[in-house]
């Protein structure tokens, strides 16, 4: 008899015992068929028929033979799952190995089930909306919280998840994802006060893993703080225009006082200066609340580059650099043309503010077909490398005291990424320290037009 089916653990000394066993178990069969034949020949010795009893006792042999394969194959097709038939021999050794592979693959599959149980139940209990999409971007999977924060029904199973998630923002970030690495924020199609930021990851072919969690309690502190630098800035105002227009009236008057004169001076350089702090702050707060793209004018681009070059001769009055204008394209642009050259002319003022006297600064529009490029390129003191990715942050400066001085708000590269953001552009900067810097503004190929001859 065979030893009892043993546990399906992989060891060596299992694996060594189940490939030595087979010569064992074909040896039980050889023992049993010289037994027949022993028996067969000393019966056929007794009666005379030693030949015949030999066939019978071959014969009885086969007969056993195909009954344990008839019992193999009735076990593997009919009952795989139960303990197989208790067989001698090299049949037994079949059946052995069989049931106990099978064994093992249950217990790996038992493990992968508990594993995937496990990774389930801990995404059942997130806080944050979890949704798997099929390669066709058929929702397959969804936890509860996806239910609470996205709307998500038993019925859309199967569905195309645009079809539930179908706010335009999402549509284009779901066919753009890398454009926009950290994901979106929408306005909750289910609650109309509740905000919600989407991060979608690519697995698989095509299938996508939809993140989203609750950030409305960011969105209105974010929102508190607009508010509040908008109502500060309008409210500025008035004092403001009030103070510049006294301090111009008393340094207009004809006897006034030369002592004054240089506290006055201070006084309006001052004034003008928080002017224009309030003027980018509001210029600021109306790009950042106007999420919408820029509209699509035909912003005629020799003509904005002439009237930018005839400012910032004005404005180079008191530097002295050489300027330079360089036209290498046909193509015009599509956008606002007032912000565009609020943003081109905040690079150029920089450049000519932060090149010392005597610099050189060329003014560029160029294309290659697929992006067109604004450029302005100075020889001035350039900037740290380590500053670069924050240099579009609010009052981000590399020297503070020497902004204040050139009469910087620390809000003009900022503005420039706003803009730009509006005309789905991007800004690129090259700088080496006292080398110069380069400020590039890239424009994606949607917004070039060519222009009328
Ligand atoms: P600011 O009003 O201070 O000029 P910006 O946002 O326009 O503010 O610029 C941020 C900082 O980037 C500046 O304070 C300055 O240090 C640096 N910067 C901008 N343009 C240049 C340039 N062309 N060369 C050197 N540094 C620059």
């Amino acid at each position: 008899m065979y030893e009892p089916y043993p546990t399906p653990e992989i060891s060596l000394e299992h694996k060594r015992y189940r490939y030595s066993s087979l010569w064992d178990y074909a040896k039980q069969d050889l023992r049993i068929l010289l037994f027949f034949i022993t028996i067969a020949s000393l019966i056929g010795l007794g009666i005379g028929h030693f030949w015949i009893c030999i066939a019978i006792a071959f014969a009885v042999f086969m007969v056993m033979q195909l009954r344990a394969l008839y019992l193999v194959n009735d076990w593997i097709a009919n009952r795989p799952y139960d303990v197989p038939p208790n067989l001698n021999g090299i049949w037994g050794a079949l059946l052995f190995n069989i049931y106990r592979s099978q064994r093992q693959e249950r217990v790996v599959q038992a493990e992968m089930v508990g594993l995937i149980d496990r990774a389930q139940s801990s995404l059942v209990a997130l806080a944050e909306a979890v949704i798997l999409t099929d390669e066709l971007h058929q929702i397959e999977w969804w936890n509860p919280a996806a239910e609470k924060l996205l709307g998500v029904q038993e019925l859309d199973r199967g569905r195309n998840i645009l079809g539930i998630l179908r706010q335009p923002a999402f549509v284009e970030y779901f066919n753009n994802m890398e454009q926009q690495p950290d994901g979106i924020k929408l306005k909750s199609s289910i609650h109309e006060d509740r905000y919600v930021q989407i991060k979608l990851t690519r697995f698989g072919l095509e299938s996508r893993l939809v993140v989203a969690y609750d950030v409305t309690r960011v969105h209105n502190l974010e929102q508190m703080r607009k508010d509040f630098v908008d109502n500060i800035s309008h409210e500025l105002r008035t004092p403001l225009t009030v103070l510049s227009g006294y301090l111009e009236t008393f340094t207009d008057q004809e006897d006034f006082n030369p002592r004054w004169k240089r506290p006055f001076e201070q006084m309006q350089a001052q004034t003008r200066r928080m002017n224009a702090l309030v003027n980018d702050l509001l210029l600021l707060s109306r790009l950042e609340n106007d999420k919408q793209l820029a509209k699509n004018q035909i912003v005629d681009m020799p003509s904005l580059m002439n009237q930018l070059f005839d400012d910032a001769q004005a404005y180079n009055s008191e530097y002295g650099h050489i300027l330079n204008l360089d036209i290498d394209s046909h193509c015009d642009l599509l956008g606002s043309d007032m912000e565009l050259a609020s943003a081109f002319g905040n690079l150029i003022t920089n450049a000519i503010k932060y090149t010392p006297k005597g610099g050189v600064i060329t003014i560029g529009w160029h294309d290659d077909q697929e992006h067109g490029y604004f450029t302005v390129q100075d020889n001035g003191i350039g900037i740290d490398p380590k500053h670069l990715p924050r240099l579009t942050e609010r009052f981000y400066r590399v020297d503070s005291a020497r902004s204040r001085q050139t009469g910087g708000t620390g809000l003009g590269l900022a503005i420039v990424k706003h803009v730009l953001m509006q005309h789905g552009a991007h800004l690129e900067v090259e700088s080496q320290i006292n080398q110069g810097s380069c400020f590039k503004a890239v424009f994606p190929k949607e917004r070039l037009c060519q222009a009328e001859a």
